[in-house]
């Protein structure tokens, strides 16, 4: 991983957008920082898409794509994506259909059940009533933190399951169908900007913290880390080819420095 001076002018002179994840990218210690927040609406403000590509969950980002400073927002780890059309209302396009989420749901259940009795002291994730897609499984948020062996656990008994679990910094995702944060922000960027995946490789920074953000880091050869995706190099097999000095949304707010400087946006909001 290279500190963000590596990144070359001529690359960043490219830059369309940004992606970024929000626990410990945006947020610190748990909280949205003004700064971290007031980066966001300068990158807007400057005429970079911004694009939050969370685990978080529909109710979050339903509240996020109307009143942050963003252009959409991609959900619970790829299930969906929300957005504000010309006039103003919110547009939500989902990865799967009432059916399929019916049915994934009552699988969700088992595994919950499973997780609880198998793995103690994990809980279910406080913001899960807000969910439309995905089981989670809250090991650091709320919870006592736990050790690595029972993360580990958790990803082993939802993909006993069938299920695809991804590790973020407070939660493991758990989830079936075949989307990711990847799948959906391709979606997204075709659907509303017509943009191919070779576009999205040479017009987009993607900044994240952790190994659900592995597909992001392994696609976008301007993946940014911030200094806290350190903690998880053990854990991911394509880290980012950048990271920042500071943690969090300290990390994030020199990148948006970065992006302001050098970037050359074409829209403006
Ligand atoms: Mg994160």
């Amino acid at each position: 991983m290279q500190h963000l001076d590596g990144l070359r002018t001529a690359d960043l002179a490219r830059v369309r957008g940004v992606l970024t994840d929000i626990d410990d990218t945006l947020t610190t210690a748990g909280r949205l920082t003004p700064g971290a927040y007031a980066a966001l609406d300068r990158l807007l403000d400057a005429g970079f898409r911004v694009i939050p590509i969370t685990g978080r969950p529909a109710g979050w980002c339903d509240h996020i794509a109307r009143m942050w400073p963003v252009s959409a927002v991609v959900g619970e780890n790829g299930a969906f994506y929300f957005h504000r059309d010309a006039g103003g209302a919110l547009v939500k396009r989902y990865a799967f259909d009432d059916v399929e989420r019916f049915e994934n749901g009552r699988r969700l259940d088992a595994i919950r059940e499973a997780v609880l009795a198998e793995v103690p002291g994990a809980g279910i994730a406080s913001d899960q009533d807000y969910r439309v897609a995905d089981l989670a499984i809250d090991f650091c948020e709320d919870v006592a933190p736990l050790p690595d062996a029972d993360i580990d656990r958790i990803v082993s008994v939802a993909e006993s399951f069938g299920a695809t679990a991804k590790v973020s910094s407070i939660h493991v995702n758990i989830w079936f169908g075949e989307f990711d944060k990847l799948s959906m922000t391709r979606t997204l960027c075709r659907e509303l900007f017509g943009e191919s995946d070779d576009d999205l490789r040479q017009r987009y920074v993607f900044v994240g913290d952790s190994p659900n953000d592995e597909p992001m880091f392994r696609f976008f050869p301007l993946g940014v880390g911030v200094a806290n995706v350190r903690r998880f190099a053990d854990r991911m097999q394509t880290p980012p080819a950048f990271v920042t000095a500071g943690e969090c949304g300290a990390g994030f707010e020199a990148l948006a420095e970065v992006l302001v400087m050098h970037g050359q946006p074409e829209q403006k909001r």
